[in-house]
C-alpha cells in the first residue's frame, strides 16, 4: 500500500486525495478495513512490531489503515503534521486537555463553550487536583490576568457555542507563549474551510468530526492535530492505553464525507448568510448574530482570521421561551434537534439543551436568554429556508 500526500494542492483537492492507501487491487475508493486486528508472517516480525521496528499496523485500538487514511486527509487539510482520530469530539477534547496535564498544573478557558467542554474544564479537571480559570473570551485583559506561573494549557473556541462570539485567536496565542502555555483551539464552529488556527498561532486544533465533517447526520467522530512533536509525547501514549479509538467503519463514512466538506460547507455558508440578511430587520427579532456580517461584534477579527462566516446564525426572539418555542415548533423544513453543521438544517433552543446544565446566572452572563435560537443552516435552497423562518417567526 502506498500513501498519498498531495500537500502542495489546493484544499479542495487534499480533501479527494491525501491519505488515501490502495492495495493490491488498486480500487478507486478508499477501502474500509473492518478488522480489529492484524496477522504476522512470522513471530519475529511480530516481536519487531510490537518494538516499533517494523512500521506495520498491530491494533485497531492504536492503529487501522482505514482510520489512517482520515488522519492523514485531515493532517493535510489542516497544515499540521500530525492528526489522531478519536471516537468522538469529547474523546478529542478531554485528551487533548487530559492527557499533557498533572495535578498541581493550571488551565484557562473561555468561558463561552459547548456545555461538556465547560464539565471537563470546570467539573473534571479541578477533581484531579488541576485548577482552572474560565475568563471572558473576549477579553484579553482577562485572558492575562489569569495566567499563573503553572498554567500549562488555555483552551478556548471561537466562534463560540451558541452565541457566535469571535475570540482572538493570535493575541491570545501570544498570551499563552508568554506565560509558557500551549493554545488548543476547539474549531468545530468555524471548520477547516474558514478558519486555520495552527496559522493563527494555536499549538493544538480538535474538532468534533460528528458536525460538518460528517456533516450528514451518521457518524460520531473527533480529531486532534498538532505537531508530531506534541501527540508523540502527550498523546500517543494516552490514547492508545486508554482507549478512545475512533471505529474503521466510522472512520471510513468520515473519509468518504471529506471528499464533499468544501463544496458542503460553501454552500450552507452563501445560504445562512442570505438567511441572516433576511433576518436582520424582521420585527420579531431583538438580536441576531452572523460572523460572516458587518455588524459582528467582533467583525474586524473575522476579517482578521477567517475566510468566510458561518454556517451557524444565532437570534434572539422577542417574547422569551414561549416564542422561541413557537418558533421552533413553527418550523417544517428546520428540524428540532442538538446537532450542527448537517446537510438538514437544524433548529436548537440552546437555553433548555445544550446549556441547560448551567445555572441562569452563568447563561445570562453568556447572552443564552430564553428567547435566544441557533440555527445551522443545511443544504436545502436558501428560499425555502426564508419562508420556512419566515413563516415560523409569523407563530411566535
Ligand atoms: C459537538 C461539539 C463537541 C463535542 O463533539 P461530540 O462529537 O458530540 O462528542 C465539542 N465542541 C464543540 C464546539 C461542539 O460543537
Amino acid at each position: 500500500m502506498s500513501a498519498q500526500s498531495p500537500r502542495n494542492y489546493r484544499p479542495e483537492t487534499r480533501l479527494v486525495h491525501s491519505g488515501a492507501l490502495r492495495s493490491q487491487f488498486a480500487e478507486t475508493s478508499e477501502s474500509l478495513f473492518l478488522t480489529q486486528g492484524f496477522i504476522y508472517d512470522s513471530a519475529e516480525q511480530c516481536e519487531a512490531r510490537f518494538k516499533g521496528e517494523d512500521p506495520g499496523f498491530l491494533y485497531s485500538r492504536f492503529s487501522n489503515p482505514t482510520v489512517a487514511m482520515f488522519e492523514r486527509r485531515m493532517a493535510d487539510l489542516e497544515g499540521a503534521q500530525t492528526a489522531r482520530a478519536t471516537a468522538t469530539g469529547m474523546a478529542a477534547v478531554t485528551t487533548a486537555i487530559l492527557a499533557p496535564l498533572k495535578a498541581g498544573d493550571h488551565l484557562v478557558a473561555s468561558k463561552q463553550m459547548f456545555g461538556s467542554c465547560r464539565y471537563v474544564v470546570e467539573d473534571l479537571l479541578p477533581r484531579y487536583g488541576i485548577a482552572s480559570t474560565l475568563v471572558d473570551g473576549l477579553d484579553l485583559e482577562q485572558w492575562r490576568k489569569a495566567m499563573r506561573p503553572n498554567t500549562r494549557t488555555c483552551f478556548l473556541e471561537s466562534p463560540t457555542n451558541p452565541t457566535l462570539d469571535v475570540l482572538d485567536i493570535g493575541a491570545i496565542a501570544q498570551i499563552a507563549h508568554d506565560g509558557g502555555a500551549r493554545l488548543i483551539v476547539d474549531n468545530v464552529f468555524a471548520t477547516p474551510i474558514w478558519q486555520s488556527p495552527l496559522n493563527l498561532g494555536a499549538d493544538v486544533v480538535v474538532y468534533s468530526a460528528t458536525k460538518h465533517i460528517d456533516g450528514q447526520g451518521r457518524c460520531l467522530g473527533g480529531v486532534i492535530l498538532s505537531t508530531d512533536e506534541f501527540i508523540q509525547e502527550h498523546i500517543h501514549t494516552f490514547l492508545r492505553q486508554t482507549g478512545p479509538a475512533m471505529s474503521p467503519f466510522n472512520a471510513w463514512v468520515l473519509l468518504k464525507a471529506l471528499e464533499t466538506l468544501g463544496v458542503r460547507v460553501k454552500a450552507q455558508t452563501t445560504s445562512a448568510a442570505q438567511i441572516a440578511d433576511a433576518l436582520a430587520q424582521h420585527p420579531k427579532i431583538s438580536r441576531l448574530i452572523y460572523p460572516g456580517r458587518a455588524d459582528h461584534p467582533q467583525a474586524a477579527v473575522v476579517k482578521k482570521q477567517m475566510r468566510a462566516g458561518s454556517t451557524l446564525i444565532g437570534f434572539e426572539v422577542k417574547g422569551g421561551k414561549a416564542a422561541a418555542f413557537r418558533t421552533l415548533n413553527g418550523c417544517r423544513i428546520a428540524r428540532i434537534s442538538n446537532n450542527l453543521g448537517d446537510s438538514k438544517s437544524i433548529v436548537t433552543h440552546p437555553a433548555t439543551t445544550t446549556h441547560q446544565r448551567l445555572a441562569p446566572e452563568a447563561r445570562a452572563e453568556l447572552g443564552i436568554s430564553d428567547g435566544f435560537i441557533r440555527y445551522s443552516v443545511g443544504l436545502e435552497h436558501p428560499d425555502d429556508l426564508i419562508e420556512d423562518l419566515m413563516a415560523a417567526l409569523e407563530t411566535a
